[in-house]
């Protein structure tokens, strides 16, 4: 009887990776029709300065336009993206459209963008930079790129090349999700970088949890030391700006500013909130 429940155990697994591979193969001919049409949508979150309490970018963040499903968040679709390479010609786009809504803020607003690890190691990644800006027209000291330690632990050399042929240009470079990865403080002396972006994990229990203080300040003393500026994403509450803004970070990206939201909506915003956020 044990070998029989065994078995079916066994026989259980096999369905339901089966399963999920052909849930995979169905998302990927999907992504594949989706990248064809261009089915997705970049929408923007502002990242707000604590010390001048101004807006003072935008965070590109990719949405997926299902003809059936309405509006998908990356969550569900980048980690497949990521295994079949379709990250890259997606990201790609994702950085055209971002290069060409952004042209048109006013001047002094960067826009950041996620470049994923795959797409961060390809050959072609600064040529393709090089392109979005120069079809866009956007100064390269308007675009900032997000990446995650995951793109530089495998090829120290190349990637310390990309980084520094993209800061060269004028390119901002953010560490994204600072403190979920390896965090090894050996990678923040030999990568040249502008920005680390607290993990949303740490502000989230900033106001409960001593240990999350205890690490988000330790965070912005060391970026403070390597003269890196400091991003805190996630905030949520009143209590997580005020701390943040106590312990010297330097911006905040999260729903309590705002939710990222429509191309569309990024002027209207701004007019709206050059009287509303300038008091908080
Ligand atoms: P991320 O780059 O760390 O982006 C921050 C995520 O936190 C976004 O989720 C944003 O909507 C969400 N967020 C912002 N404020 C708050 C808040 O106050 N509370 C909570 N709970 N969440 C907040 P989103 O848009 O679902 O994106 C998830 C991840 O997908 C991003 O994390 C990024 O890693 C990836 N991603 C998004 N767009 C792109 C893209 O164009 N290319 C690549 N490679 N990755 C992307
Ligand atoms: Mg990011
Ligand atoms: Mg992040
Ligand atoms: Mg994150």
């Amino acid at each position: 009887a044990a070998k029989a429940g065994g078995r079916n155990t066994y026989r259980f697994f096999d369905t339901a990776m089966a399963e999920n591979a052909r849930a995979r193969v169905r998302l990927q001919h999907e992504l594949g029709v989706a990248l064809a049409k261009e089915q997705f949508a970049v929408h923007y979150q502002p990242q707000y300065h604590l010390l001048t309490r101004e807006v003072i970018g935008f965070e590109a963040l990719v949405r997926w336009q299902h003809s059936e499903r309405g509006l998908i968040g990356p969550g569900e679709f980048i980690p497949v993206a990521e295994e079949t390479g379709q990250i890259v010609p997606l990201g790609t786009w994702v950085l055209r459209q971002a290069c060409r809504d952004a042209v048109h803020w006013p001047a002094h607003l960067r826009v950041s963008v996620n470049l994923s690890a795959v797409q961060f190691r390809s050959s072609s990644v600064v040529d393709v930079v090089d392109m979005a800006l120069a079809d866009s027209g956007l100064p390269p000291d308007r675009l900032e790129l997000e990446v995650t330690e995951s793109a530089l632990i495998e090829d120290h050399e190349g990637a310390q090349a990309t980084l520094m042929a993209l800061r060269s240009r004028g390119i901002r470079v953010a560490l994204d999700d600072f403190g979920t990865g390896y965090s090894s403080l050996a990678y923040l002396r030999r990568f040249p970088m502008d920005k680390l972006k607290i993990d949303g994990m740490f502000v989230r229990s900033l106001d409960s949890d001593q240990d999350a203080q205890a690490v988000v300040t330790a965070i912005i003393r060391l970026a403070k030391a390597l003269r890196l500026d400091t991003t805190a994403e996630g905030v949520e509450t009143k209590e997580q700006m005020v701390m943040l803004r106590a312990l010297g970070c330097d911006d905040v990206q999260g729903f309590l500013i705002s939710r990222p939201m429509p191309a569309g909506q990024v002027m209207p915003y701004l007019a709206r909130s050059a009287d509303v956020l300038t008091p908080a």
